[in-house]
């Protein structure tokens, strides 16, 4: 099993690549944010309460998404490993997932922090507001409130896993090629330290 967190600000293409690296390696992909997207429109309780959080930008309570993240990974018993995208985004997070992972006999095996500086997040996040129907991608002080938040509430949490040496940074600018080549790197690097065999079913490139 292997374990992958995706790391980074709002709009430095954790979903574009996420999908990729599914696609290359056939790991089963836990996005709070799509998750928390489909409470909303199911307009379950918890869809309800979460929006209140996200329409403003800010990041939706730790006992709220850690419930979810919790009940996914008991309904995934033999997964081949797990991608987090958007998770975790607070060192309470992190602690929680290192427990619900140790419960499973596994751990966190990389965590790759996308590197995309600021004014280029503002710019995507706008653009892809244009057509992605995300309300919070339509406006720009929302949209400044949610990297607001990352850099005060998630980018502590690289540290908690620079201190466990399993943190590395991809540079993300450059075509979605270019960056997933790097984060591919970066895995097989990985795989080959643990001494783990490509899981891929399609050798690509
Ligand atoms: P982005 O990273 O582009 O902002 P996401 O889809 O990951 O997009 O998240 C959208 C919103 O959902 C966040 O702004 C936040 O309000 C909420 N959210 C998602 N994941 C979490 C999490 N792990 N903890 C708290 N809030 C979260």
């Amino acid at each position: 099993m292997f374990n992958l967190i995706l790391f980074g600000p709002p709009g430095s293409g954790k979903g574009t690549q996420s999908q990729l690296i599914i696609d290359h390696y056939q790991f089963t992909h836990l996005s709070t944010g799509d998750m928390l997207r489909t409470e909303i429109e199911r307009q379950t309780p918890l869809g309800m309460e979460a929006k209140k959080f996200m329409d403003r930008g800010a990041l939706v309570p730790d006992e709220v998404v850690i419930a979810m993240i919790s009940s996914r990974l008991d309904a995934q018993g033999n997964a081949k490993g797990f991608i987090f995208d958007g998770f975790p985004r607070t060192t309470a997070q992190a602690k929680a997932l290192d427990k619900l992972l140790s419960l499973k006999a596994t751990s966190i095996h990389l965590v790759l922090l996308m590197q995309v500086p600021e004014e280029e997040l503002i710019k995507r996040l706008l653009l892809r507001g244009q057509t992605s129907g995300r309300t919070d991608d339509a406006n720009e002080e929302v949209i400044r409130a949610r990297i607001a938040e990352y850099y005060n509430k998630t980018s502590p949490v690289a540290d908690y896993y620079a201190q466990q040496h399993k943190l590395q940074t991809v540079p993300a600018v450059g075509s979605i090629e270019e960056v997933f080549a790097r984060i591919k790197q970066q895995i097989d690097k990985r795989f080959a330290e643990l001494n783990l065999h490509s899981v891929s079913s399609h050798p690509r490139s």
